[in-house]
């Protein structure tokens, strides 16, 4: 469903010299699938999330969605970063409904489906606080309701929860897994964090340092579904 072909991304230094970041990168990922990206920092993934997200155009090679070459923002996928993405100036409710409101749904019904959704992230009570009132763990969940409202067939996620503490990350996680089940959203998932990421994922993407950085290896994790990270992580007890 998502898949790139002799991705080359290089950037201009402001020396004028040519930063190769990718090179010949060739990846599909199908519908539905929980994909982590790991690789040493500045290797280049936030730049391939960045370029799945149509923020960012191949130097050479083609990005292709559900087989069409992806011309601009790719309206299918939705982020969620490692910095805050909620509106400081905005609650909780109206800035989990805001997406909706974008895409012209009347205030009552985009409330009404925000409701839902910030029950589903765990937020039931917070409908009126502003992000600065919520904890880091509180507006990450917040960021994920933002996203996942909108129904996106692609989730791109960079080192969403790695700002978090290790029993917060661990009920994200969690949470994130439970959601993912019940939709067929192909996840982009950035980690630093190995274990992390072969807990989660069902295909662990491995990247070699840069300049230049390719596929050093494409792993298949073999897992059951329904996922719960507290039994497939290694004998960690929280
Ligand atoms: P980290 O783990 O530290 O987040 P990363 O693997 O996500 O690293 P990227 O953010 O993708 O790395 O950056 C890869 C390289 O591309 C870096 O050298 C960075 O300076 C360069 N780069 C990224 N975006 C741009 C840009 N818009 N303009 C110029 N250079 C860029
Ligand atoms: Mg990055």
């Amino acid at each position: 469903m998502i898949d790139l072909q002799g991705v080359t991304k290089e950037f201009l230094k402001p020396s004028g010299e040519i930063h190769t970041v990718l090179q010949g990168i060739n990846l599909r990922v199908e519908k539905g699938e929980f994909c982590s990206i790991v690789g040493p920092t500045g290797c280049g993934k936030s730049t391939t999330l960045s370029l799945i997200a149509g923020f960012e155009k191949p130097s050479l090679g083609t990005v292709r969605i559900q087989g069409e070459v992806l011309e601009g923002i790719n309206h299918r996928a939705a982020c969620v970063f490692q910095t805050e993405n909620a509106f400081p100036w905005k609650t909780v409710i109206d800035n989990v409904s805001l997406g909706l409101r974008l895409n012209g749904m009347p205030k009552n019904d985009a409330y009404q489906e925000a409701r839902r959704w910030i029950e589903k992230v765990g937020l039931r009570g917070f409908e009126g606080h502003y992000p600065h009132q919520l904890s880091g763990g509180m507006r990450k969940r917040v960021a994920l309701a933002q996203c996942l409202i909108t129904q996106p067939e692609i989730l791109l996620m960079d080192e969403s929860f790695s700002a978090l503490d290790v029993h917060t990350r661990h009920l994200m996680e969690n949470e994130l897994l439970k959601i993912w089940e019940e939709t067929s959203a192909s996840v982009f998932f950035i980690t630093h964090d190995l274990e992390e990421a072969i807990a989660l994922s069902d295909r662990v993407i491995v990247l070699t340092a840069g300049p230049g950085a390719t596929i050093k290896g494409d792993y298949k994790i073999h897992l059951e579904r329904p996922r719960n990270v507290a039994e497939i992580r290694f004998d960690r007890q929280f």
